[in-house]
């Protein structure tokens, strides 16, 4: 049976780079389930079709194949594709990000990205990032994390990240869209996000990357048996 371990969380609490991390000393595979919400916000955007079109979006699904939106892992890093079109530096921006957090309250999108996800875990040693892998996608999971940190702390992360490419946001419209997206994510009716009732609570405000991802190895020893 493949190992899965979930690490789920808000926005900005660094969850991607401490997976990735971890991924690359185990060996796993890291799936990163935002940038499937990305995607599809993305292809609606791009189909001039409103993030929050309870009508509009569910029917654009519907003329889409299963594998419309897929997963591909190149030389041991994720790419994300809409049909044959990759899409994993295109969905990075606040509009997609926005997009995402409203597109992801919509049951359908959850719907058509469920069983993608199920699948890439039953087939591989994975850890899984995301709002609800460790309560809904994969509550089995042989480990789940919920890793947070204070929004301002994850607001001044995102800020440094953003502040090296154009266009960048103030601090403040930055924390804004981070709570904003937080309160989303939490009071949706669908899959919010919370903390499983058998994960492990990970506050990283005040500890540094290098210091997350040793927390993050320890887990997996005392959990998984695995170094
Ligand atoms: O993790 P990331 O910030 O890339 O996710 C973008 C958005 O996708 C989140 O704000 C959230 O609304 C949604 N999402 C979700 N469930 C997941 C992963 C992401 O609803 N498992």
């Amino acid at each position: 049976m493949p190992v899965n371990i979930a690490i789920d969380g808000p926005a900005g609490a660094g969850k991607s780079t401490i997976a990735k991390a971890v991924s690359k000393q185990l060996g796993f595979i890291y799936v990163d389930t935002g940038a499937l919400y990305r995607a599809v916000a993305y292809h609606m955007l791009s189909k001039g079709i409103a993030a929050d079109d309870r009508k509009g979006v569910p029917e654009e699904l519907e003329k889409l194949d299963s594998g419309y939106f897929s997963l591909r892992f190149i030389d041991g890093t994720q790419h994300v594709f809409c049909g044959d079109e990759d899409v994993s530096g295109k969905i990075r921006t606040p509009e997609v990000s926005m997009g995402a957090s409203t597109v992801s309250a919509i049951p359908e999108v959850r719907k058509f990205l469920f069983e993608l996800q199920r699948r890439i875990a039953s087939e591989n040693n994975i850890i899984m990032d995301g709002r609800d892998i460790g309560t809904v996608v994969l509550p089995n999971a042989d480990l789940k994390i919920y890793l947070t940190a204070s929004p301002e702390e994850r607001a001044n992360r995102r800020f440094k990240e953003l502040s090296e490419k154009q266009g960048c946001p103030t601090y403040e419209q930055v924390l804004a869209d981070i709570k904003q997206r937080d309160y989303n994510d939490m009071h949706r009716d669908i899959s919010p996000l919370k903390r499983a009732d058998d994960a492990v609570l990970a506050d990283t405000s005040d500890v540094d990357l290098e210091g997350a991802i040793k927390m993050v190895l320890e887990l997996v020893k005392d959990k998984c048996g695995i170094t």
